[in-house]
């Protein structure tokens, strides 16, 4: 089992959406302050002196907030979680530290650090085409690069590989497109 420490908790809005991942430790200090109710607990504890706490694996905000159109943040990680860690030239699948960020039209040929034009490279992939276009190189694309849609609490959205089991229940289902 994962150290109780490390854990996470998904935060839901009142009506069951997620909105982000939260540390447990701001779950318990949020529920104490009666802004949120527990969903579900994972099979785990935080022992103090006094008693025992349930780390929280789901917690539900107790009262409705504003939250603004959430889109797909542009970042390493998300080209990455788009990608599925997955190299868009040889198709295989990379940790992330062996992962590049390419640029399909280089950027000395005006190609701009945007969704449309960056793609998960492996080293290799990436060293081989240099400041070339794919084309140039022999390389095709396994998908075209597109900006995310952006589904509220998508693991994308929310910026995490893996759903923990007491959480995929509250997860969107992935979209068909
Ligand atoms: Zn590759």
């Amino acid at each position: 089992m994962a150290s109780a420490i490390a854990r996470k908790t998904l935060l839901l809005d009142i009506g069951y959406q997620p909105i982000k991942v939260i540390s447990w430790r701001r779950a318990v200090c949020m529920e104490f302050l009666g802004k949120v109710e527990v969903v579900s607990n994972f099979d785990a504890e935080v022992k103090t002196i006094t008693r025992d706490y349930p780390i929280p694996a789901v917690v539900r905000l107790l009262h409705h907030t504003r939250v603004g159109p959430r889109v797909v943040r542009f970042s390493r990680r998300n080209v990455y979680l788009r990608d599925r860690f997955t190299c868009q030239y040889c198709g295989r699948r990379f940790s992330e530290r062996d992962l590049t960020l390419d640029h399909v039209i280089p950027r000395s040929r005006g190609g701009r650090m945007e969704w449309t034009n960056i793609v998960a490279a492996c080293v290799p992939c990436n060293g081989r085409k240099g400041r070339r276009s794919p084309e140039q190189v022999g390389l095709e694309l396994r998908c075209i690069p597109r900006k995310p849609l952006s589904v509220p609490g998508s693991p994308a959205q929310l910026g995490i590989e893996t759903v923990p089991e007491l959480w995929q229940v509250w997860m969107p289902r992935p979209s068909r497109r």
